[in-house]
């Protein structure tokens, strides 16, 4: 099947009880990886750009490679996404260029005139059967090149969006509700200790999910910011000349709760490089002699599948939906 939007996807796992996974793509590996895995596992799945990934690899190139995987994977439903479009340029610019799907994300602008960015990309997208995600709070971390601080975060204000989904026609929309960008979401002091010293971060405020959901009965809510940061991965860095000290991410059991909720897509982008960098730094300490670049990117790849379908089975449940 040719490239979808979200819009069947995110309609089955609302009433399904799942949720799709948002996956970011920066070259030809990860791209393999995620797709080989939702293919085998029969998953609907987000491949999602962003504006570093087009900085890094070309749009063109980016699209080419997710064609690709819609072509060596015709069983599952494959959605382009523009990941945090920082402007209407950008959107028009990947609207155009053939994406199924952008985001724009004015979550740090004021509530009006984030209201009047989005309206204008909803107006342009839904004109070119191209659907919108649209941001509400402000997820605190690093995204791309953008850091937001844990004081300078905010959680969604559930008495704001149902005015802001009717003044935008927006189809989707991210939330902050305690995730957080990149491998570092909480300082240890922000944490507490279970009884082996492991950190636990705080919960996810699912008391605001819940009231999200319900002013906005059927609509598909998406968490940005969801790696779980997997211990193995970290340790196998450290263990291996990396330095990541309290690398921390979101427990997967929270994930799999809100999956079952109102949440329809979960973007998951650190584990992918935290599965692709532990992988590496452990096959160059194992084979220093090795230089073709074949050699050490096969297993970076594999881990790149394992990880996504572990996730597909364990935290979205979305195997066998597509
Ligand atoms: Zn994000």
């Amino acid at each position: 099947m040719p490239l979808v939007t979200t819009t069947e996807m995110f309609k089955k796992a609302y009433e399904g009880g799942y949720a799709v996974g948002a996956f970011n793509v920066n070259n030809m590996e990860i791209v393999q990886g995620i797709t080989e895995a939702c293919q085998e596992q029969k998953a609907p799945v987000v491949l999602q750009v962003s504006k570093g990934a087009r900085a890094y690899a070309n749009h063109t190139y980016l699209v080419k490679m997710v064609e690709a995987a819609v072509k060596e994977c015709p069983d599952i439903p494959i959605a382009l996404h523009l990941d945090h479009g920082p402007d209407f340029e950008t959107c028009k610019s990947c609207i155009d260029g053939g994406f199924t799907s952008v985001m724009i994300d004015c979550s740090s602008k004021p509530f009006d005139e984030n209201v009047e960015i989005t309206k204008k990309v909803v107006d342009y997208a839904h004109e070119h059967g191209v659907v919108v995600e649209a941001e509400l709070g402000t997820l605190a971390g690093v995204e791309d090149d953008v850091k937001v601080s844990a004081e300078d975060s905010s959680y969604t204000r559930p008495e704001e969006v149902e005015e802001f989904v009717t003044r935008t026609g927006c189809d989707s929309l991210a939330i902050a509700i305690g995730t957080s960008h990149g491998a570092y979401k909480f300082t240890p002091d922000q944490c507490t200790r279970n009884e082996n010293g492991i950190l636990v971060p705080p919960p996810l405020r699912f008391d605001v999910l819940e009231e999200v959901s319900k002013r906005l009965p059927g609509f598909p809510i998406v968490l940005h910011g969801s790696s779980s940061v997997p211990q193995n991965f970290v340790d196998i860095i450290n263990a291996h000349g990396g330095k990541m000290p309290d690398a921390i991410g979101i427990p997967e059991e929270e994930l799999r709760k809100a999956a079952t909720m109102s949440v329809c897509k979960i973007n998951i982008d650190s584990d992918i490089r935290l599965a692709i960098t532990a992988t590496i730094r452990e096959y160059f300490d194992e084979h220093p002699d090795h230089f073709d670049p074949r050699q050490y990117l096969k297993p970076a790849r594999q881990a790149v599948k394992d990880m996504v379908a572990h996730k597909l089975i364990h935290v979205l449940g979305c195997n066998g939906k597509a």
